[in-house]
């Protein structure tokens, strides 16, 4: 396997380009998934407090540094802020729980999940939290401002609890406002980017003020099905798409490799999950080979700024209003 490259972030730590996306991958599974993962070459992990099993990970990292295929600096451990915490107040004792549950000293990188505040929930009460005050239907939004979380997550990085700090799922003018305020920029912006929602002027956007990007559901539609989004459903599927395929056929890699080179060629960091080590494998990769620009071109050419990670997308319409 060739080496995995790192991508040089505006805080001076450096981020594997590849790495393991820990969204939906099952708690009686995960320890495993990532110990295999190590096994296979990943470095970087992406959890998150909301995927429920920081616990179960932190037991695969730990089995693998005792067994000593890596060590702690080695490795590259994402994680990140529930919408539930964002009061300036609630940061450090939720990162420190996180922490406690991968049985880490410090996170690599830590992001904003979402620029969305709810109230809090007490992790005693209900832990992941989820979108829901109640954990069924409730939206009950908090006063806290990105300014108020960004604030404490600069303290973070002081504190030694994070190397780095960024974002996920923030437009232009909320990274403009952010960069208006804040002692440390965020090193990394991570996005849903796929050749149905390419987002062209917000990769410009973070080229320019030097914010890496970190690009998740690359396969598309491929991860909303099981969610009943019907434009999810509706489109074609980009794995089975024939010019995908046909494109794959010439460089003699698959579909998905093909989908996750159009991202990093073009600069951007890559998170695919699979529970499969085949799949697994497969995906880590998809490096040693090279597009051609009209390839690139023609993938880029499916963008139709089609979305499907947003709250909207996760609330019943009475509560659309709130968050459009
Ligand atoms: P993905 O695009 O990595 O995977 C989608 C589906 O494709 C999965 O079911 C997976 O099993 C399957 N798959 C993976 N490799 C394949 C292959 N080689 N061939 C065929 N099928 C394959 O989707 P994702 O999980 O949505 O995104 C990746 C990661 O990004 C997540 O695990 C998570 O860490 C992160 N993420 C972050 C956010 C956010 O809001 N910041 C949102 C979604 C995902």
């Amino acid at each position: 396997m060739a080496p995995i490259p790192n991508i040089k972030l505006s805080s001076g730590y450096d981020m594997p380009q590849v790495g393991f996306g820990l969204w939906k991958v099952d708690t009686a599974v995960a320890s495993d998934v990532v110990y295999n993962a190590i096994k296979a070459g990943y470095r970087l992990f992406d959890g998150a407090c909301d995927y429920g099993n920081e616990v179960e990970c932190g037991q695969g990292v730990a089995r693998a540094i005792k067994e000593g295929l890596v060590k702690r600096e080695e490795l590259f451990i994402v994680s990140k802020l529930w919408n539930t915490f964002h009061d300036g107040e609630r940061v450090e004792p939720i990162v420190k729980k996180q922490l406690a549950d991968w049985g880490l000293e410090y996170f690599d990188l830590y992001l904003i999940h979402f620029p969305v505040a709810l109230e809090y929930v007490d992790p005693a009460v209900r832990y992941p939290p989820g979108w829901h005050y109640d954990g069924e239907s409730e939206i009950r939004p908090s006063k806290a401002s990105i300014q108020e979380t960004w604030t404490a997550f600069e303290s973070l990085v002081a504190k030694g609890l994070s190397k780095s700090i960024g974002v996920s799922n923030f437009q232009a003018q909320l990274i403009y406002d952010l960069l208006r305020y804040a002692k440390i920029p965020p090193a990394t912006l991570q996005i849903e980017h796929h050749p149905y929602l390419v987002q062209q002027e917000l990769l410009n956007l973070a080229r320019h003020e030097g914010i890496a990007v970190t690009a998740y559901s690359t396969f598309g539609p491929a991860s909303f099905r099981e969610f009943n989004m019907t434009h999810a459903s509706k489109l074609a599927p980009l794995l089975e798409d024939s010019t995908i395929k046909s494109i794959a056929d010439k460089h003699g890699k698959d579909s998905a490799q093909v989908l996750l080179r159009w991202v990093t060629q073009r600069g951007l960091a890559i998170i695919p999950k699979s529970s499969r080590q085949e799949t697994m494998v497969a995906n880590l990769n998809s490096l040693d080979f090279d597009l051609t620009e009209e390839e690139i071109a023609q993938i880029s050419a499916f963008d139709r700024g089609i979305r499907f990670n947003q709250p909207s997308n996760y609330f019943p319409t009475e509560f659309l209003w709130i968050f459009g």
